[in-house]
């Protein structure tokens, strides 16, 4: 219900639908084409995932049912997995299986949240939303709420400080 309300939203200004505009801010923080959906990934216990489909196409889940913030902010981690880790992420058919449905082991899910890549994703998602919301003052048009002015400055980041999101050696 959260996910519909959000989706149905247009932007007044341009006339495009507010998921045309995360899609294109999506593309371009990831700097590469993603596909973004609202749903519950397939990963249990997770709020958000990445994959990659067969074929090397991005697919991102992200569950509809948690606050604004929290949605951009799992959205952002998930859109720096995409730039940072793209090609590292193995191809897989588990973006087909039903929400929920994908059990982790305990040892699974140590190896993934003690992962270097989790932090660095996380560091870039905290800077994007800090760019988002220092420079939102500059597209804010009526009656547009907050995250709206969020993405269209998203839309201007441009990646000149990517170097400091390099992994640890080894
Ligand atoms: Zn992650």
């Amino acid at each position: 219900m959260a996910a519909a309300a959000f989706l149905a939203i247009r932007d007044r200004v341009t006339t495009m639908t507010i998921d045309e505009l995360i899609g294109q801010m999506a593309n371009h923080l990831a700097g590469r084409a993603v596909k973004i959906r609202w749903r519950e990934p397939a990963a249990a216990n997770a709020l958000a995932q990445t994959y990659k489909a067969p074929g090397g196409g991005l697919i991102i889940d992200v569950t509809p049912t948690v606050n604004d913030e929290t949605r951009v902010t799992l959205l952002l981690h998930e859109l720096a997995h995409a730039r940072l880790d793209g090609d590292w992420i193995p191809e897989s058919n588990q973006h087909a299986q039903s929400p929920g449905s994908v059990k982790r082991t305990d040892a699974e899910r140590a190896a993934w949240s003690g992962n270097p890549r989790e932090k660095r994703a996380d560091d870039l998602a905290k800077y994007w939303m800090e760019f988002g919301k220092n420079n939102a003052h500059k597209h804010t048009g009526a009656s547009e709420g907050w995250l709206i002015p969020v993405y269209k400055a998203l839309l201007t980041w441009q990646p000149i400080e990517n170097k400091i999101f390099t992994l640890p050696k080894g």
